[in-house]
């Protein structure tokens, strides 16, 4: 654990008033941009994990032959609609949502349609 005498930063030994957090304003800053850097890269794992869930989910009904499922369905095992890598569609009735190689649209009568990006197949 750090001394409540040192820099946050480097852990160099600090001098001055008692509330001092960092020895200069380089290590102030340094600790500040590492901070941001790791808030950011928080919320970035955060999403990409959405999406992944979404593609896993996609991709484990479509490859059990579930190609139509109900929206309700969707949701109870975790699919967030908030999240898709790419929109496709030639107007706005006619849009398709993917997550990474797996894509859905809805139908008319409320349930999805789920398919695969037959260009990125390998
Ligand atoms: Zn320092």
């Amino acid at each position: 654990m750090r001394s409540p005498r040192e820099c946050v930063y480097c852990h160099s030994a600090l001098k001055g008033r008692t509330d001092k957090k960092y020895c200069c304003e380089r290590c102030k800053s340094r600790n500040n941009y590492f901070l941001k850097k790791n808030r950011n890269a928080d919320v970035l794992n955060i999403i990409e994990g959405r999406l992944k869930n979404n593609r896993d989910i996609l991709s484990t009904l479509y490859l059990r032959g579930n190609h139509r499922v109900s929206k309700k369905e969707l949701i109870s095992k975790g699919f967030d609609f908030e999240f898709y890598t790419t929109i496709r569609g030639e107007n706005l009735y006619n849009l398709s949502f993917y997550c990474y190689d797996y894509g859905y649209a809805l139908t008319g009568e409320g349930d999805v349609k789920i398919f695969r990006f037959k260009a990125l197949s390998v």
